[in-house]
């Protein structure tokens, strides 16, 4: 009876996991759906707390105990964390979800060495297994973090050839596991240590050669380990709720690993060993010594006022200066006075999938009013004015037009192709790849410096003087 309730339980969680995060694939569900996956896991955790536990049935103290203490971390880190930060959050949370893992699987098989337990064949591959996705995910996770948040500088951690030294890691590791695995159910605690630090060890050095903007693609590929990690350990407890979690997790990091990929336009090889974050110069950036032309607020609030179209084009530096509602009340100002207003949309704008997005909602800009970089680009020759605000990478023309650059071939938004360009920055600096932008030199294109959030309220001031 118990057991039947606790599976029904379990199936109810599962159900709320697939309808939650349907709900998140749109802006408008996201928030719902947020709320009705976290009902799932609660129901499932809740569940599991009543499951019976072989011979050890006075350990709620030590589980509420673990319970509140990381609730408690993970309430205050969600609180505190700034929207920039989120790739952070995610590798360090992400890195803890494959060390628990690795804890399973190194107790269960440190058990078998010591207890006398003979495993099944098919026990002891997944346990190997967890042991080795885990590990892998537990320490690039942290390593990615340390990337991230400028910790750890990427030409330090990275040898020459690396990618040779990372096969063959990965090659003497793939032996080792065979060894144990074909050597009997009772492996021993000095090979499953050594399979351990291995692991541990691929781990940091198949982060280390991947910097600059491959990095959302490496995190989001260390997430699918982890759930592949944990739906491993949900085998090894027959646990139902353990396995579709993780194969949820598994299934969706992948599928925005490819979604990434394809954005970028590059291959999950090339991302892995093409070295995006080396210290690489085209030949256009090393020659030229252009000048960029500037405009003041007051001109382009006047050009702005008096167009027909105008598209944001938000990045990065709109996050930084938190600056989604400043951009709602330009968008207001210029509407009233008959302009259309739409935002183009970049799949890896910002610092995270759809971080534009959830700016933007922050500052409840409607979601017809978003276009995707298909339909912006399709959009952008009948656009008068392109307002750029903290954005470099994704309307980086290299990407078409200089082979030599890393961006080549990553789709971007053709900004260009509009009849008027400006762009909203600080300074010259390049932007998260580290290149400089051929389009703040282009005869189309006006700079604004400065703070986007000062700058944007500078600018609404001078439309209001346009009105009336
Ligand atoms: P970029 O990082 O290319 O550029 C951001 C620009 O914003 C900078 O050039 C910076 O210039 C400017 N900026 C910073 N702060 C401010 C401010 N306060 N006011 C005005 N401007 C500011 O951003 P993009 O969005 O164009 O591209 C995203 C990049 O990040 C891509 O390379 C992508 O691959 C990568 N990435 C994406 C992730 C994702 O999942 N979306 C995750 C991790 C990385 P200046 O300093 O001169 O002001």
């Amino acid at each position: 009876m118990l057991i039947t309730t606790v599976n029904i339980s379990y199936l109810l969680g599962a159900t709320a996991f697939v309808i939650g995060l349907r709900q998140m694939s749109t802006p408008a569900t996201a928030r719902k759906g947020n709320l009705l996956a976290t009902l799932g896991m609660s129901i499932a955790i809740l569940a599991t707390l009543f499951l019976p536990i072989n011979g050890a049935d006075n350990n709620y103290v030590w589980i509420m105990g673990a319970m509140t203490v990381g609730g408690i971390i993970g309430y205050i880190s969600a609180i505190k964390i700034e929207m920039t930060a989120m790739p952070q959050m995610v590798s360090v949370f992400n890195g803890l979800g494959g060390a628990c893992a690795v804890v399973l699987a190194y107790t269960e098989l440190f058990q078998l060495a010591e207890g006398g337990i003979i495993a099944s064949e098919a026990q002891l591959l997944i346990l190997l297994l967890t042991l080795l996705i885990g590990a892998v995910a537990f320490t690039g996770s942290m390593l990615a973090y340390g990337k991230l948040q400028g910790l750890v500088d990427d030409r330090k951690v990275t040898l020459p050839r690396h990618n040779l030294i990372n096969m063959a890691i990965l090659a003497l590791l793939v032996v080792l596991y065979i060894y144990v695995y074909v050597s009997g159910s009772q492996p021993g605690i000095i090979w499953i240590t050594a399979l351990l630090l291995l692991s541990l060890l691929y781990g940091l050095s198949f982060v280390a050669p991947i910097g600059g903007a491959d990095m959302p693609v490496v995190i989001s590929l260390l997430n699918a380990f982890t759930g592949l990690s944990a739906a491993a350990a949900g085998l090894i407890y027959s646990n139902n709720i353990m396995m579709v979690g993780g194969i949820l997790v598994g299934s969706a990091g992948i599928i925005l690993t490819v979604v990434m990929c394809k954005a970028m336009n590059r291959s999950l090889t090339n991302v892995l060993v093409g070295g995006f974050g080396e210290n690489h110069k085209s030949k256009k950036e090393k020659g030229d010594k252009q000048v960029a032309k500037e405009i003041t607020c007051a001109d382009l609030a006047v050009q702005l006022y008096y167009s027909n179209t105008v598209m944001v084009v938000p990045g990065y530096g709109l996050a930084v200066a938190q600056a989604q509602k400043v951009v709602k009340r330009m968008d207001n100002l210029l509407s009233a006075n008959g302009v259309d207003v739409t935002y183009a949309i970049h799949p890896v704008a910002g610092r995270m999938p759809g971080h534009m997005n959830v700016l933007l909602a922050e500052a409840d800009v409607p979601y017809p009013k978003l276009l995707d970089m298909e339909d912006a680009n399709e959009a952008m020759p009948n656009t008068d004015m392109v307002i750029v605000i903290g954005a470099n990478d994704v309307v980086n023309p290299a990407a078409y037009d200089d082979p030599a650059s890393p961006v080549y071939g990553m789709p971007v938004i053709n900004v260009w192709e509009a009849k008027n360009v400006v762009v909203l920055k600080r300074s010259m600096n390049p932007g998260y790849a580290g290149i400089q932008n051929q389009l703040f030199f282009h005869h189309k294109t006006r700079m604004l410096f400065g703070d986007a959030k000062t700058t944007l309220e500078e600018l609404n001031d001078e439309i209001k003087s346009l009105e009336g």
